[in-house]
């Protein structure tokens, strides 16, 4: 646990949380007043259907887009109202992200595209290979560290770009339907590995899925119903 007394907030807190689309005269009210806590190692599903707004949700929290209202805070920090070069290295600094794609770069082997990220921010090369190594092997991915994404499966790719994510050792984890591309049994195995490594790092996670069957091997579940998020036993109720 960290000493500098992070720890007494939430490495995730949205409060209030409102998202409007607006379409000419049309309104489309995704959620409203949506409130979340995550606190530090925690791994919290974000269930509900397509077009709930998991997605949305997560662009918010990941401070990649402004919420119509409310605020969130990274690590008890009210991030909305920082400046774009402050939000940005709070992004950088705290957050990781894993999308259904893998968005890995194509000239780059893996090794490299965990490495990147870290030489980003400021991390001797040879610091960065040792660790982008150790995260490649955790997801048993050791032997295919010098090959291009080109030349992995799908599911060898995402768990190249989850050690990705991990690489600058973030606070949080966001991962958007992170194994919704892959087929059942490779979802599977690759959504064990995701939840293993964020446990062994310490990483909190707030992962996005469809499938409920995923999301019973996390601490606890959120549900995204008719635009309030809903806990425990609501979620049951619900979905
Ligand atoms: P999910 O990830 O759960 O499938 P999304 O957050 O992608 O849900 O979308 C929630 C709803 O918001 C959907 O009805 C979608 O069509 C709508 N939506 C998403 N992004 C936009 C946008 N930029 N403009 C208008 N509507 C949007
Ligand atoms: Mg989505």
């Amino acid at each position: 646990m960290a000493s500098d007394g992070a720890s007494e907030y939430p490495v995730l807190s949205l409060r209030g949380i409102t998202r409007i689309y607006r379409q000419g005269d049309e309104e489309l009210r995704i959620f409203e007043d949506a409130a979340l806590d995550i606190w530090a190692g925690e791994i919290v599903a974000l269930v509900g259907p397509s077009g709930s707004g998991k997605s949305s949700l997560l662009h918010i929290a990941g401070l990649l887009e402004a919420p119509d209202a409310g605020q969130v805070f990274i690590s008890g920090r009210d991030c909305i109202p920082l400046r774009d070069n402050l939000r940005t290295a709070v992004r950088r600094r705290e957050l990781g992200f894993v999308y259904q794609f893998h968005n890995l770069l194509p000239e780059f082997s893996a090794l490299e595209n965990v490495v990147l990220p870290q030489m980003i921010a400021g991390v001797p090369r040879k610091a960065a290979d040792e660790f982008a190594l150790y995260l490649l092997d955790r997801m048993g991915l050791a032997a295919r560290a010098t090959h291009r994404p080109a030349e992995l499966s799908g599911g060898e790719q995402q768990r190249v770009a989850i050690a990705r994510a991990l690489a600058n050792r973030p606070r949080l984890l966001l991962a958007d339907e992170p194994t919704g591309n892959l087929d059942p049994r490779t979802a599977r195995m690759v959504f064990n590995e995701l939840l293993e490594v964020c446990r062994t790092q310490g990483v909190a996670a707030l992962i996005a899925t469809h499938n409920l069957d995923l999301a019973t091997h996390m601490d606890r579940a959120v549900l995204l119903h008719e635009g309030r998020l809903l806990e425990g036993a609501d979620v049951a109720a619900h979905y």
